[in-house]
């Protein structure tokens, strides 16, 4: 949290100060992530969100579970994606 004096480091990136509520891991631990430095990243409260949605939801679906930008389910086998 330190690195960055406590700013979220994806505002800072955008030319905003945000105050970093959250220390998010880059590659999450449940996908094999290291808990070091260089594996996290300081962040606001909506980075976080966006973040977090990016990595375990529209990246890829985990057993069929993601969840699109929309807000809908990713897999193909989720009955609101089947033909009928
Ligand atoms: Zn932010």
């Amino acid at each position: 949290m330190a690195r960055t004096g406590g700013l979220c480091e994806h505002c800072l990136d955008q030319g905003r100060t945000e105050l970093a509520v959250i220390v998010n891991h880059k590659v999450p631990l449940a996908r094999g992530g290291e808990d070091v430095d260089d594996n996290t990243e300081n962040l606001c409260g909506p980075c976080d969100t966006k973040e977090t949605a990016r990595q375990f939801g529209l990246a890829e679906p985990i057993l069929g579970r993601g969840i699109g930008e929309d807000g809908r389910p990713t897999s193909p086998a989720h009955p609101w994606n089947r033909s009928r």
